[in-house]
């Protein structure tokens, strides 16, 4: 699907740009609605994000036919990742540890102790 269709934009965000293309990111899939890649400071391998292609911090700010694509994206990315231990999270609010104020979710593996931190996402 085309980036062009992201319609709600917030030109000094950093995901908008991801998004439109203009900022590179390590892409795993898009929807019309919802963009899926690799986070830049993963804290395990295979550290994901899933954002709505529609500029909002939080849940409350973004459409709910956007919404309805996070979570269908969210399994997608469990089912192709492999594992079997992860969290699914967003975090709302700078008290709340929210930094991009772009809603994103976080898919964070919770690998072995004994798996290294450089595993890298398969090519696809
Ligand atoms: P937050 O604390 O807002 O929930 O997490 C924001 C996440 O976005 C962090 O895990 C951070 O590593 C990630 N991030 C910030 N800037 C970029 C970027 O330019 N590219 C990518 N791929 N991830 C980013």
């Amino acid at each position: 699907m085309s980036s062009t269709t992201h319609n709600h934009t917030d030109a000094s965000c950093i995901f908008c740009k991801i998004i439109a293309g203009s900022i590179p990111s390590m892409k795993l899939f898009e929807t019309d609605k919802v963009y899926a890649f690799l986070d830049i400071g993963p804290i395990a391998p295979k550290h994901c994000l899933v954002i709505p292609k529609w500029h909002g911090a939080k849940i409350t700010d973004i459409p709910d036919d956007y919404l309805m694509e996070i979570a269908p994206a969210l399994k997608r990315i469990a089912i192709a990742s492999g594992e079997e231990n992860y969290n699914l999270l967003a975090n709302a609010g700078t008290i709340a540890h929210q930094v991009v104020m772009h809603l994103h979710w976080h898919f964070i593996p919770k690998p072995d102790e004994k798996q290294g931190l450089g595993v890298g996402w398969p090519a696809t």
